[in-house]
């Protein structure tokens, strides 16, 4: 598969907002949907104050079921934004529909599009004909080869793509889907584009996110995302994975050692070491 993502000296660094996304490793976190500004400050608080410059936060939201909690829409984004201003964050909020990348574009800094709509190629060849950096979760049933070939249509007009692996579909029902961490490493091999592992829609659960929090620091990928709640139990959607924002704080913390060691063997490795496909 000749990969366009793969191609030599394309796409050397992805910067958004001062951060470079190649480079590092990034915490996106937030709630799973925008439901107050209040809402919206206790988790931004938190996380900026320990370091978290990107904050996420649906605000129009791909509900199973059409009576659940859909999102604040534009009122949503516009929380979101101001929140992230106020606390030097960058924000990431989903675009569900052709009809509405002009507004979330307009609005927040990253546009996600979420597992159900990866391969919506309409929504993805728009978005390549706007400027905003795109996070690609992958879809819960597609493979590897599928998710690259969507994230294609993106940058067919588009350099600036995130991937995002989110777990897919199992047998499994202890959690929510099964994370795909050997896919993670493959799609670092297979492109140049940042790889950012969604912890709480692969596992559904908050209690093991720290310890996978660790294997994606040791596996080399740019980032992590997970979702937070000062009140989990008051969410209006994914209550049941959010984690308490002292439990965040305190996992954010632990895992400064393990990225600061990551960095140091980065620096001393050879370049040999890691191969492209
Ligand atoms: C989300 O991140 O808000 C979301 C809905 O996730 P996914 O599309 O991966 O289910
Ligand atoms: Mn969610």
């Amino acid at each position: 598969m000749a990969l366009y993502s793969a191609r030599k000296g394309f796409n050397v660094g992805l910067t958004v907002g001062g951060i470079n996304l190649n480079r590092g490793f990034h915490i996106v976190a937030g709630p799973c949907s925008v439901e107050s500004a209040e809402q919206m400050d206790a988790a931004a608080a938190v996380l900026a104050d320990h370091g978290v410059r990107i904050l996420r936060g649906g605000a129009f939201k791909p509900r199973t079921s059409p009576y659940s909690f859909q999102g604040l829409a534009e009122r949503g984004l516009e929380l979101l934004a101001r929140t992230a201003h106020r606390h030097g964050m960058i924000s990431v909020s989903e675009v569900m529909d052709t009809e509405s990348v002009e507004l979330v574009s307009s609005s927040v800094d990253i546009l996600q599009v979420g597992a159900r709509n990866m391969q919506n190629f309409s929504l993805l060849r728009r978005l390549g004909k706007q400027p905003k950096p795109v996070l690609l979760k992958r879809g819960m049933s597609s493979t590897i080869e599928e998710f690259l070939l969507a994230a294609e249509y993106v940058l067919q007009g588009n350099d600036k793509v995130i991937l995002c692996e989110r777990g897919v579909r199992s047998f499994e029902t202890l959690t929510r889907n099964m994370l795909d961490l050997a896919g993670v490493a493959l799609l670092r091999r297979m492109s140049h584009l940042p790889v950012v592992v969604d912890l709480s829609h692969s596992t559904g659960r908050p209690d093991i996110i720290p310890e996978l929090a660790r294997a994606c620091v040791a596996l080399g990928a740019e980032g992590i995302m997970f979702e937070v709640h000062h009140d989990p139990q008051s969410a209006l959607s994914d209550g049941d994975q959010a984690m308490l924002l002292d439990a965040a704080a305190a996992m954010i913390d632990d895992l400064a050692p393990w990225i600061e060691l990551r960095e140091r063997l980065e620096r001393s490795a050879s370049p040999a070491a890691h191969p492209a496909v």
